[in-house]
């Protein structure tokens, strides 16, 4: 494509940028409840450590995020909630690739508790990653990778523009992050709600900190109006 067809085609991605939010982490975890990367959850009162209800092992804490931390426009964590993000960890045999909803499903737990009656589990499992405080985000817009922006805009675009976007390596930022675009490693992954049918939103991307993804990626999805229900799948590379 000349120059011209090229900054048009720029300018119709641009439109779809959002804004991703890159968690800046301290070692070390916090006395109340903060968010979070690995380390002990907090549970609600009188509850068990989350077990993967293949293998019935404890699962791992990957992420604990507060509502007043969470970016309104990464993901919804509704005032008084706190979202937490569980995975067995034996990626091979309890969680099948494909995408799953949450808080059901196997392998994998994406939950949004009550704050206000969560205490520090008591008993946490052996051998969790150490946990890492979440002290801040670096935000910066994000345009989406091509099978995005195929899957967003195909319909105008044109011929020329369509080959030039599948040919293009831009990739979203690839490693752990809220809101923006999910950098897909394999085609781009969509579920539905499982109570009211609509299509998921992406909301954030893990890389293999806590919970190894075969040096891949997880991508965790919430549905825009139940913010409680999930859905989450990764990819290796
Ligand atoms: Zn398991
Ligand atoms: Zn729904």
């Amino acid at each position: 494509m000349n120059a011209d067809r090229t900054a048009r085609l720029e300018k119709k991605i641009a439109g779809l940028a959002r804004t991703r939010y890159i968690p800046e982490t301290e070692a070390g975890e916090s006395k109340q409840l903060a968010s979070q990367l690995g380390g002990v959850a907090w549970l609600p009162r009188s509850s068990k450590w989350p077990r993967c209800k293949s293998c019935k092992r404890p699962m791992h804490l990957i992420l604990q995020l507060t509502a007043a931390d969470a970016p309104a426009d990464a993901l919804v964590v509704p005032k008084g909630k706190v979202c937490q993000v569980f995975h067995c960890g034996r990626t091979s045999s309890c969680d099948e690739m494909g995408y799953a909803s949450t808080p059901d499903g196997h392998g994998k737990l994406v939950r949004l508790i009550d704050a206000k009656s969560a205490v520090r589990a008591a008993d946490p499992p052996d051998h969790l990653a150490l946990g890492r405080r979440i002290v801040g985000f670096a935000s910066a817009p994000e345009v989406p990778g091509h099978g995005d922006v195929i899957d967003h805009m195909a319909a105008k675009l044109n011929a020329k523009e369509l080959a030039a976007i599948r040919d293009s390596e831009q990739r979203p930022y690839g490693k752990t992050k809220l809101g923006g675009w999910a950098d897909w490693i394999q085609d781009v992954q969509s579920d539905s709600c499982t109570k009211c049918d609509a299509k998921m939103r992406f909301v954030l991307q893990l890389a293999d900190e806590v919970v190894e993804f075969g040096d891949g990626l997880a991508y965790v999805q919430q549905c825009p109006a139940h913010p409680e229900q999930f859905a989450m799948g990764w990819s290796m590379t």
